[in-house]
């Protein structure tokens, strides 16, 4: 199944929904890092939130980056993605390994611990916006709920899951977001939530094969669901050696100085995709020539 995602709108507009199977996303992530399976769990339920958060924004440029910070030994994570169904991430720790947590499942709340969601709008405007919250458990899906209700006011229902194979490699992967609108009636919302309630996990459905619209259509029996919205997402970098080299010049003249002095090329990799950009002595010169005033004679 190639990966997508479904935007919807029910109960004549008081809900909305999104759903997503991203699999190839995540699998394409867990290659790229090398992630151990609790990572790549931890990233895939993040990038697939993500996909479907970036859906939500109005133009083009927008962009929103979601960032975990936690005590636990993967220490955190961080996602871009934008309203086209791009999206790249990195966890900080690639390598963590962890025993199986009381319900026999991945532990992600305790590869990520105790900390904070960070969610970055940029819009286009000079400041981008930005919403914090504290984690509730580290398992992606509840933190992002909570920030919802919190940063937004919006009541919302989430579910991501990751599945992996026998050798470490994504089985399948997806997840909904399920909100409330202002004004949205208490029958409607008490009709969801004993819809909701019905679900364990998302890893259930898509063990079995179920599609986005499957998982839309058995949050929202009897709601009248409307799919608006079909979208293919993928892991996509757009980095170039010219953002690389703006990076580097960035660092300032003194420590490209430096650099030069060590008199050995500087190989930087690109955190989201790995890509190698490697600069030789006279890079770095000509770089500092940018970088340094114009000397006054
Ligand atoms: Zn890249």
């Amino acid at each position: 199944m190639d990966d997508y995602m479904l935007r919807a709108s029910a109960a004549e507009g008081n809900i909305r929904a999104f759903a997503a199977t991203t699999g190839g996303v995540v699998e394409e992530a867990r290659r790229i890092h090398s992630t151990s399976p609790i990572v790549t769990a931890a990233l895939g339920r993040l990038l697939t939130a993500g996909i479907m958060m970036g859906s939500m924004m109005k133009d083009d440029e927008d962009r929103i980056t979601i960032k975990i910070d936690g005590d636990g030994p993967m220490r955190g994570e961080l996602i871009t993605a934008d309203r086209r169904g791009n999206v790249k991430g990195y966890p900080y720790e690639t390598d963590v390994i962890l025993p199986a947590n009381a319900k026999g499942k991945l532990d992600v709340g305790g590869a990520v611990g105790k900390g904070t969601l960070t969610v970055i709008s940029d819009l286009g405007l000079k400041e981008p916006y930005v919403g914090s919250v504290n984690l509730v458990s580290g398992e992606v899906a509840e933190d992002i709920a909570f920030y919802f209700a919190n940063s937004e006011q919006v009541p919302s229902a989430v579910g991501l899951g990751v599945l992996m194979n026998h050798e470490n490699t994504v089985n399948c992967a997806g997840g909904f977001i399920v909100q409330l609108l202002p004004g949205c009636p208490e029958e409607i919302s008490s009709k969801l939530e004993d819809r909701l309630r019905g679900i364990d996990s998302v890893t259930n459905f898509l063990r079995r094969g179920d599609t986005p619209e499957d998982i839309l259509r058995f949050i929202l029996q009897g709601m009248n669901p409307v799919i608006t919205d079909r979208l293919p997402c993928r892991y996509f970098c757009g980095c170039t050696r010219t953002r690389v080299e703006n990076a580097l010049s960035a660092v300032g003249a003194k420590e490209l100085r430096s650099m030069i002095e060590e008199g050995k090329p500087v190989e930087l990799s690109c955190h989201f995709c790995g890509k190698k950009y490697i600069f030789s002595r006279e890079d770095l010169e000509s770089l500092l020539r940018q970088a340094e005033p114009q000397k006054k004679a």
